[in-house]
């Protein structure tokens, strides 16, 4: 279960840099460059009226796959000891990439 870092701010689930869900799905099947990568939890704050208050960061995340062609992925599971999730000002999931993608 990899430490992750998400720039991406306007997501609804973002606090303080951090990820407040229990478990992310990247997506990226047939990815081979972190552009073809996107986070699939993304939810817009905007849509939902701003920031949600009553969550609070996870630093113990479940981060889950299906990026196969990226070296950290083990069974559709990310095994990285640390990720980034980026794509600062997106509104939409296609906005956001996993930084830390490596073909294998
Ligand atoms: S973009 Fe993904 S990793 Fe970042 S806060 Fe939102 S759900 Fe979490
Ligand atoms: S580092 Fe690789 S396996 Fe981990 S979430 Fe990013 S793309 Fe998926």
């Amino acid at each position: 279960m990899p430490s992750l870092r998400c720039d991406v701010t306007t997501c609804l689930h973002n606090s303080d840099k951090c990820c407040c869900k229990n478990t992310i799905l990247v997506e990226g099947e047939k990815a081979h460059a972190p552009e073809s990568t996107c986070c699939s939890s993304f939810d817009e704050a905007r849509e939902f009226g701003g920031r949600n208050e009553f969550e609070s960061k996870n630093l113990a995340l479940a981060v889950e796959c299906e990026a196969v062609n990226c070296r950290f992925n083990d069974a559709k599971r990310c095994k990285a000891k640390h990720i980034t999730i980026s794509g600062g000002k997106a509104t939409d999931m296609k906005d956001t990439l996993c930084a830390s993608f490596e073909e294998r």
